[in-house]
């Protein structure tokens, strides 16, 4: 598989379908906010200014939706190897931590690499 180099993108955790404290680990929206946050502790992840969609051809299933005030913003949902749901949303930049090494297999976005990425403050899984 070819990997982008010059070219990348973040993939936030919008809901994870089980279990119960992962899903409470993933971003939430501030009210009256345009930060997107850790649903842990409430580091500011991302900015309204920086939603992006990005179709995969692998999604299971994508539906518009609005986020932080923003109409049609692209909610992606996908299933890892271990039969785990989630619904992604693409941004430009984020206030996140990558975590481990980059894998080109198992990639939800043909062409890239992937890595896990935790909410620098507490460690929770956001993307
Ligand atoms: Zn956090």
């Amino acid at each position: 598989m070819r990997v982008m180099l010059f070219s990348s993108f973040i993939f936030i955790i919008w809901a994870i379908d089980t279990p119960l404290d992962a899903y409470a680990a993933n971003a939430d929206v501030q009210q009256n906010s345009d930060s997107l946050l850790c649903r842990r502790c409430g580091h500011d992840i991302t900015y309204t200014a920086k939603l992006d969609n990005r179709a995969s051809k692998l999604a299971l299933r994508q539906r518009n939706d609005t986020i932080l005030g923003v109409q049609q913003c692209l909610v992606q949902l996908f299933r890892n190897p271990q039969g785990q749901h989630f619904e992604l949303i693409t941004v430009t930049s984020a206030n996140i931590k990558p975590h481990g090494e980059a894998f080109e297999e198992h990639s939800w976005f043909p062409g890239y690499a992937w890595r896990l990425a935790v909410c620098p403050q507490c460690g929770a899984h956001v993307g």
